[in-house]
């Protein structure tokens, strides 16, 4: 039967790590529970002996934990897992227990699980989260706080953070997630509180093996995906499901054949633009819409009544707050698509650089080998490293708050004069 570690495809060390922490942590509840039954029933010492082991039942426990790796590698399905394991009944992630299906529904009332939606995540939210995660775990295990992408975490929200992890409530656990633990990424002083567990960039073999296992997914298909996808897990399974997905990779892919002069380079970065622009509206309407609509209901949208002037002068106050989080949102939605695009053409100029050097390796892209073989020709090496290098200066600009636009276009310029 799969447990909850089963989805942390390729990541044998960090999973042997959590294991034996999640022990770890079950034997100090076992330990806690055994001294109280002790003090409750001195007539029978001995019976609660074996359960906490020799010396210090915490051992291989902290309440603090950094997951990180390179997007996709699985840091939030790590966390997720742990917490589950954390929660799990028999302390080990048996993947059945109410307390391993409720975590990993999400629905777990001692896990709280931070997601980003905007650029960051704001002190009010985090001072609000360190409250709650203070009180005492009403399953009588651990108060669990996941926090995805805490990298993007404001200065003000990570003090309030640092402060709870700094004294930390006595069955509280931090789950943290980040691409590294570089200072941009995670304060040094969070960071020198945490144990770190590195996730690895798992092999395309290890990602397809669970689309086919996990998802269905044939495994031709899979092969396929996971290879595009370049070790992002997730990527991987929209890539195989998704035909839209499959479709905007396509136009990502035929950009290097329509860079034929100044105008179709600038055509080029509109059409990258305006596509990941469209892909985030979609990805995002359906929750503002129906954001908008809760908020409207609860403000009693339509009201008569007296007093509903001086609720309208609230409310508007509320709708200014929750479009402005929304656009947040959407910012940060049309981010991310355009890094996706950016990271599949990335894939196409590295397959034309492999190809000229003659290097052993298999193609990110085997569907626009082909493609990529030909540019290898027309290029050579450096020619195919420029362009390989023009977009990722282009990730690294948009990464560092330069206008997309303005990004996207140097880098087709770049591309096409080559
Ligand atoms: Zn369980």
């Amino acid at each position: 039967m799969p447990d909850v570690f089963a989805d942390l495809v390729g990541q044998d060390e960090a999973v042997a790590t959590l294991r034996r922490a999640a022990a770890a942590a079950a034997a100090v509840l076992r330990h806690a529970a055994g001294e109280r039954a002790l003090a409750l029933t001195p007539a029978a010492p001995g019976s609660a002996e074996s359960a906490g082991g020799s010396g210090d039942p915490g051992a291989g426990m902290t309440h603090a934990w950094i997951f990180t790796g390179p997007p996709g590698s699985g840091r939030s399905v790590a966390a997720r897992a742990f917490a589950a394991a954390l929660q799990c009944a028999y302390g080990t992630g048996c993947g059945e227990c109410p307390g391993c299906h409720t975590t990993m529904a999400g629905t777990h009332a001692d896990v709280r699980l931070v997601v980003p939606e905007g650029l960051s995540i704001g002190v009010d939210e985090m001072r609000a989260l360190v409250l709650r995660a203070a009180s005492t775990p009403s399953g009588g295990r651990w108060q669990v706080v996941v926090i995805e992408d805490a990298d993007r975490l404001t200065e003000a929200a990570g003090n309030a953070l640092l402060k709870a992890i700094e004294e930390p409530p006595p069955r509280t656990v931090f789950l943290l997630c980040a691409p590294s633990t570089h200072p941009d990424d995670i304060s040094v002083t969070i960071r020198s509180r945490c144990r770190v567990v590195p996730l690895r960039q798992p092999s395309a073999d290890a990602v397809a093996e669970v689309l086919v296992r996990r998802d269905g997914i044939a495994p031709d298909v899979a092969q396929w995906a996971a290879a595009a996808a370049q070790g992002h897990v997730g990527r991987a399974r929209r890539l195989a499901r998704d035909p839209e997905a499959r479709k905007r990779r396509d136009a990502v892919l035929a950009i290097p054949r329509r860079l034929t002069g100044v105008g179709a380079a600038f055509d080029a970065a509109s059409a990258l633009i305006e596509a990941a622009e469209a892909e985030a509206e979609a990805s995002v309407a359906e929750a503002d819409a129906a954001e908008r609509a809760a908020l409207e209901t609860a403000l009693g949208a339509g009201g008569t009544g007296r007093g509903a002037a001086g609720a309208i002068r609230g409310a508007a106050g509320q709708l200014k707050d929750l479009e402005r989080r929304q656009k947040s949102r959407a910012t940060r939605a049309q981010r991310d698509a355009l890094d996706r695009a950016l990271v599949d053409l990335a894939g196409f100029y590295r397959d034309a650089l492999t190809m000229a050097l003659r290097a052993p390796v298999a193609p990110v892209h085997t569907d626009a080998a082909a493609l990529a073989a030909a540019g290898a020709q027309k290029w050579d090496a450096e020619g195919a490293l420029r362009r390989l290098e023009a977009v990722l200066a282009c990730r690294a600009a948009i990464e560092a708050n330069v206008k997309p636009r303005i990004a996207v276009e140097a880098m087709m310029l770049a591309l096409w004069r080559g």
